[in-house]
């Protein structure tokens, strides 16, 4: 058996009185989404072991992320250095960060 670790992120918009805040909103949803889950697959019941969790507030001034130019998804360029590897792949396309729905099929 191998063990697998599967990352999912999770964007919410708050106000920004509550980025810093002790036990604020961004604490009490994470503590919702944290702990062991268990689904369905086919007829088997599929145990997943909670191992950890992470905020990132996103900044696009100092960050590799930005809106997709076309349908506005959060995304991160590829093609720059230090991208955001939880958000979706994209690319600068003609002047524009697009994500990788929003990209012309033949771009890499
Ligand atoms: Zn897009």
């Amino acid at each position: 058996m191998k063990k697998v670790l599967i990352n999912s992120s999770f964007l919410v918009e708050v106000e920004e009185t509550e980025v810093h805040k002790d036990f604020g909103m961004i604490d009490q949803i994470t503590n919702e989404l944290c702990h062991d889950q268990k689904t369905i697959i086919g007829t088997s019941e599929v145990n997943m072991k909670w191992e950890s969790c992470s905020t990132v507030v996103l900044d696009p001034v100092s960050m590799n992320c930005g809106q997709c130019s076309t349908c506005g998804r959060w995304t991160t360029d590829r093609e720059k250095s230090n991208p955001l590897l939880q958000l979706c792949n994209g690319a600068t396309f003609e002047g524009k960060l697009l994500c990788d729905d929003c990209l012309p099929e033949d771009h890499k």
